[in-house]
């Protein structure tokens, strides 16, 4: 399975997933329409799936001209989504399990930034020990996604969720918010020097315009303040130990910020 990272809209990622022996692709969130378009076509390969991670019109605009183009593409979405991902046809939950090019993925639900939110995750195969999360809008790249439809405890279960998934795990998020995102790291976690040091490669990548997407879960582990609401760190900072009232106060900052 081979995956394809297209920039699209301000700062928005689609992902397409191609089967390269059946020539048959899968997108992730498409924003957009055309630009997933012209690479399969250019690829000569067919769409036959679309996985949604929630219903935001940055992640579900192309669905329906998708659609039109391919009347077969199944659309999956989350179950709590009911109605607001057009042409979903497959309401998933928590530990269901969805086919793409042989590999298994895994179906979290991760509600927060939206109540319905799901997050994909193919686990490695076997000689390969990378493993791949699709994660929408919920874990980004040194953040996480706005809370617009959950509470700060629903969200620290969310991200405790694709916190336990294993360091090689490649964080496909939607957006390319990271530069901003460990701009307000520094802030919160300044004696982290795992930190420091991303901050400086991803200061020096977005310099030359460099995608910083995916990132690895492992490094997300230790420098994303948005996983850490455990660290004595943290949790002076925000002047508390209770990891939803942490995290609260964290994304508020964020918010503000
Ligand atoms: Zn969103
Ligand atoms: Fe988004």
């Amino acid at each position: 399975m081979d995956i394809i990272r297209l920039p699209v809209l301000s700062d928005n990622y689609v992902f397409i997933l191609v089967n390269t022996e059946e020539k048959t692709a899968a997108v992730v969130d498409p924003a957009v329409a055309q630009p997933v378009i012209d690479y399969l076509n250019q690829a000569g390969v067919e769409l036959t799936t679309i996985f949604n991670t929630h219903h935001h019109f940055d992640h579900v605009g192309g669905n329906e001209e998708l659609i039109n183009a391919f009347p077969d593409v199944c659309v999956y979405g989350g179950a709590e989504d009911n109605g607001r991902i057009p042409g979903q046809r497959v309401f998933l939950k928590e530990g269901d399990k969805v086919e793409f090019a042989g590999r298994k993925a895994e179906v979290f639900f991760v509600p927060g930034h939206t109540r319905a939110h799901i997050a994909y995750y193919f686990p490695p195969t076997e000689g390969d020990d990378i493993g791949e999360l699709f994660c929408g809008d919920t874990l980004f790249a040194g953040g996480c996604g706005r809370l617009f439809e959950g509470t700060p405890a629903q969200m620290v279960n969310s991200l405790t969720k694709l916190r336990s998934l294993p360091d090689n795990t490649r964080v496909w998020c939607a957006h390319e918010y990271t530069l901003k995102n460990l701009q307000f790291a520094v802030t919160v976690d300044s004696g982290n020097q795992d930190l420091q040091t991303r901050f400086t490669d991803v200061k020096e990548a977005r310099s030359r315009w460099q995608p910083t997407v995916p990132s690895l879960l492992g490094l997300e582990k230790v420098t994303n303040p948005f996983l850490r609401w455990d660290t004595s760190a943290l949790q002076i900072a925000m002047n508390s130990k209770e990891a939803a009232t942490v995290f609260g106060r964290l994304r508020g900052r964020k918010d503000v910020f």
